[in-house]
């Protein structure tokens, strides 16, 4: 197993203390890696600066064909990086090779196409006697911190984008998950000029914060959870560094009485529970209209009961483990004090599975209110709540009180409603009688506490670049 980090160009092993790196449906060590000393965080910086000089200069075509080369060798590799994914996360094979590396490979591709068509206004004779024009230039080293729940996709998001736009980058995978990002870093050193791309292994404390605050990193993009976003913030606040923040969610799924209810119930059922319900954008808070909250909290039940839950390497599989015991308790703890309301009703599930792995059975919780926490916080595992609604205001209104903004739904045959709700709710995403479905041309990104800045489309490269105003006088 790959287990070194990439320093520029180089593959090394840390000179730091030693981590384990688990297979949660198993509870056991899958092997034992070094962290980054600080002298090697320096040194992924330098090398990052170093580099910059040359790769900005690259012309876009050139930067362009090496980020497809990456996406073809990926996909020669598939079936050796879904394996090393659904062992580290416990998540099923069958999803991570045919969901995960696909889309993996396309958000390479679609940076590749997109780092050669950045746009913005024309050139022209805003003050006469003179030409203006804009340039969109690279910002310099982006820090690129990722969590665990997707852990390629999210070193795919994160860097496609930076190194399309002409940016280093110095990568800190999730020290749970860092298996699929240090393989990758075997294939970064192939493909890329040294010191563009760095690898670095380790904790926050340890590794993830020298990197954030060091001097010469200009950006720092963060998938994660709040706390560490804000953690991030104020501690890079005296350097000022441009940040892009994909923070955590609570996903309201609105379904009214006229909606199609086996599509919804189908449709959460996938996407309440997909990859153990650890996904910002899950359809985990559920309000359903009184006049068919009855048969849909019967149907969700009955449809949540059949999930398989087991082994990563069983066909059969639909949901792995949670990503550590610590965070199994963590979603144990909020379903137990749920389930302790006297209005609230274990549908199905409710409890921790007895043995190693840290399984989780799937969940639903019925009767939830408005001011619940199981209703308010974010629980990141298989478990969603159901709340009842009477009408359109009061769902929207429900809806919106949230101090999270990521993603949303509406379930509804109207389709006046549709738009009206899409346009007054307050998320970066809302989706229209689905949930969940993700394409590398639009944008993925949150308001509130969810965080700012955008992963994927035109709009998340040109996160990754500064706007400037040239001006000539004639
Ligand atoms: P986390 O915040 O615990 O860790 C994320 C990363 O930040 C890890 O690599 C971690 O080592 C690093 N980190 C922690 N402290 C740091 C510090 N002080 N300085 C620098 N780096 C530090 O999050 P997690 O538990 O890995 O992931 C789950 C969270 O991620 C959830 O809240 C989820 O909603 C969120 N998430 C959001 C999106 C999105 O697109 N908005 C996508 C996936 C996950």
């Amino acid at each position: 197993m790959q287990s070194k980090m990439l320093i520029n160009g180089q593959l090394v092993n840390g000179e730091g203390t030693s981590q384990p790196v688990l297979n949660p449906s198993l509870g056991t060590a899958l092997l034992h890696i070094n962290e980054a000393s600080s002298e090697q965080v320096d040194a992924a910086v330098q090398a990052a600066d170093a580099a910059f000089e040359s790769w900005s200069q690259t012309a876009p075509k050139d930067r362009s064909l090496l980020l497809l080369r990456l996406a073809d060798a990926i996909e020669a590799q598939a079936e050796t990086f879904a394996k090393l994914e659904s062992d580290n996360c416990g998540k099923p094979y069958a999803a991570a090779l045919g969901d995960e590396i696909p889309a993996i490979a396309d958000v390479f591709r679609f940076f590749a196409g997109a780092s050669r068509c950045l746009n913005g206004s024309a050139a022209g004779e805003y003050l006469p006697g003179h030409t203006s024009m804009i340039r969109r230039d690279p910002i310099g080293v982006v820090a690129s911190i990722a969590p665990w729940n997707y852990p390629l996709m999210m070193v795919a998001w994160k860097i496609a984008p930076a190194l399309a736009a002409g940016n280093t980058v110095v990568l800190k995978p999730s020290e749970q998950t860092p298996l699929t990002a240090l393989k990758l870093g075997e294939l970064l050193a192939e493909i890329f000029p040294a010191g563009v791309v760095n690898i670095v292994f380790g904790r926050g404390p340890s590794v993830g914060q020298p990197l954030t605050t060091h001097s010469k990193v200009r950006m720092v993009s963060l998938t994660g959870s709040v706390a560490t976003g804000s953690n991030i913030i104020s501690s890079t606040a005296d350097t000022v560094k441009r940040m892009h923040m994909e923070l955590g969610g609570k996903a309201p799924v609105l379904i009214f009485d006229d909606a199609d209810i086996d599509a919804a119930v189908e449709g959460i059922r996938s996407f309440g529970f997909y990859n153990a319900g650890q996904d910002c954008t899950a359809a985990c808070r559920i309000y359903a209209q009184k006049g068919i909250y009855q048969k849909f909290v019967k149907a969700l039940g009955e449809a949540v009961s059949s999930i398989k839950y087991g082994l990563q390497d069983d066909p059969e599989t639909e949901l792995g483990p949670l990503i550590t015991a610590e965070h199994r308790d963590r979603v144990d703890g909020f379903v137990q004090r749920a389930a302790a309301q006297p209005h609230i009703s274990v549908v199905t599930g409710g409890k921790k599975v007895a043995g190693d792995g840290f399984f989780f059975e799937p969940t639903v919780l019925a009767g939830a209110r408005q001011d619940d926490e199981i209703v308010q916080r974010e629980v990141f595992g298989p478990v969603v709540s159901v709340t009842e609604f009477e009408d359109e205001a009061q769902a929207l209104e429900w809806a919106n009180d949230s101090d999270y903004g990521l993603a949303s739904s509406v379930w509804t045959q109207d389709v006046g409603r549709a738009h009206r709700l899409a346009a007054r709710l307050q998320y970066g995403c809302t989706w229209v009688n689905t949930h969940f479905m993700l394409v590398s041309e639009m944008p993925h990104g949150g308001q509130k506490l969810s965080g700012y800045g955008k992963d994927m489309s035109m709009y998340g490269l040109e996160d990754y670049t500064a706007v400037r105003h040239i001006m000539f006088k004639h």
